[in-house]
């Protein structure tokens, strides 16, 4: 999806509203993590009983969101670079006869609220995270002209107001779908804006998520994420009245018939409880592939980043992971140039990554985020500095990446297929360890698990030879 406009897209305007039939046309860009993609996917479905229908096209959308991030630095400026363009459409329809509504949604219009509406007088809304389940309503009180902004946190819980995904509407999602679990932090990382953009943390409740997990399964899917910005402090009251952690929700949805796989992210360390580390032992339902941030290897730096774990208790934490589940591999993030950090901090970091092995990881220079701790902080690292101990970090990472993808060769797992490889008669899917794995296969086999053997490693993918390529599929 883009917001630069196609050329003869733009000519066509004019016949837009004759060729559409008077259909309204909703067009949602998503910016930044996994959460916000499954937000946009639940905009829509909030919005479809309202009268609109996704659209690929920003050309033809009657209604305009972007659904924003603020992790990655001058957020908020690449999104008023956006709205200068949409603005621009917004007056190219309106001169062939067309209205276009602006909203922009998720953390930057919680950041920055009214202030956007001040910045960029196109936009007639703008919405939290917390408040698109009143799309709806909001879009109707901003019909009047002025502009509406509802970044509250609200008493009553966003996930009381969304109904499970509807079968019709969750069809074209694929083979792998996310389904948000939980929402907020408490853990106030000092770097991070999520606690102040997506609020305390909210579990959604258990019987809401198995619904919406059954839907999905019927619908074709089978892999589930589950998704949280501290998914692992979820907890719930289960069918049977308990208290429910994630090790037994994520249990419960790895026995609904057709869901084969169970991912989720991204978890904190301190909430690795020990039922979540044995249900990665007993349920092979549960991918071996764990994200699982530490962010730096310094003890000093993470304190300062208000981590609440030492990197001695991550150390042990990943052993006793192993020990439950001997194949498991590891994912994390590191930020490097935190204010404070000396080379030997940082070196304390190269000598974790040494210690642990990744199989993948996310590396950022630290950036200041207004109105958190760490921007405030004295000893900010120099932009060089930064940029050469990054470079470093990711040699070894790069390095650890390839050869967990090399040690794959020879083996034999199961694959599942997601869709169309890049050539004619290719199958793709994902190993357990969320690598692209590509063979020559059936389009039929799309959506089932299969036995590969890896054969070869390119740089992004493995190639590899069906096994069964007419076995049971697995379920
Ligand atoms: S635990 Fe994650 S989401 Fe929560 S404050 Fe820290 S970095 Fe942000």
């Amino acid at each position: 999806m883009s917001l630069d406009l196609d050329p003869d897209a733009r000519k066509d305007m004019a016949d837009a509203a004759a060729r559409d039939g008077g259909a309204r046309k909703v067009f949602i860009k998503s910016f930044g993590c996994q959460m916000n993609v499954y937000d946009a996917a639940r905009m829509a479905d909030v919005l479809a009983p309202e009268g609109f229908d996704e659209t690929t096209r920003v050309e033809d959308a009657d209604l305009v969101i972007l659904n924003t991030c603020h992790i990655r630095e001058r957020a908020a400026e690449k999104v008023f670079s956006e709205l200068g363009k949409l603005r621009e459409l917004k007056q190219e329809r309106a001169a062939a006869g067309r209205d276009t509504r602006i909203a922009v949604a998720g953390c930057v219009a919680q950041a920055e609220g009214a202030e956007i509406l001040r910045r960029q007088k196109a936009v007639g809304l703008v919405v939290g995270p917390q408040n698109y389940h009143r799309l709806p309503d909001l879009l109707r009180r901003a019909e009047t002209g002025r502009g509406v902004v509802d970044t509250e946190f609200p008493v009553e819980d966003k996930f009381d107001h969304i109904a499970p995904a509807r079968p019709e509407r969750t069809r074209a999602r694929g083979i792998s779908a996310f389904l948000t679990i939980q929402e907020g932090c408490d853990k106030f990382c000092t770097f991070c804006v999520v606690p102040y953009t997506r609020g305390a943390e909210t579990s959604r409740p258990a019987a809401r998520i198995i619904r919406e997990a059954e839907i999905l399964a019927e619908a074709g899917v089978r892999e589930l994420t589950l998704l949280g910005q501290n998914v692992n402090a979820w907890a719930g009251v289960g069918e049977d009245g308990a208290v429910w952690s994630l090790a037994r929700l994520a249990r419960r949805l790895a026995q609904i018939p057709g869901v084969l796989r169970i991912r989720y992210t991204t978890s904190h360390p301190n909430d690795m409880g020990a039922d979540l580390i044995a249900a990665h032992r007993a349920d092979p339902a549960l991918m071996p592939f764990l994200h699982l941030p530490v962010q730096s290897g310094s003890d000093r730096i993470l304190a300062a980043m208000n981590r609440k774990h030492d990197a001695a208790a991550y150390v042990d934490l990943v052993a006793r992971i192993r020990a439950a589940r001997p194949d498991i591999a590891l994912s994390s993030d590191f930020i490097v140039g935190f204010p404070g950090e000396t080379e030997r901090d940082f070196e304390d970091t190269l000598d974790l990554i040494r210690t642990i092995g990744f199989a993948s990881a996310f590396s950022f220079k630290y950036s200041p985020r207004p109105g958190t701790p760490g921007a405030d902080m004295a000893d900010q690292v120099a932009e060089p500095i930064k940029a050469e101990r990054l470079a470093r970090l990711q040699v070894l990472l790069e390095a650890q990446r390839q050869d967990f993808n090399r040690a794959t060769i020879g083996r034999t797992f199961d694959v599942l297929f997601e869709k169309k490889g890049r050539h004619p008669g290719q199958i793709a899917g994902k190993s357990p360890w969320l690598q692209a794995v590509q063979v020559d296969g059936p389009e039929a086999l799309i959506g089932a698990a299969r036995l590969v053997e890896i054969t070869a490693v390119g740089p992004n993918s493995l190639f590899g030879r069906l096994l069964d390529p007419h076995g049971e599929a697995r379920a």
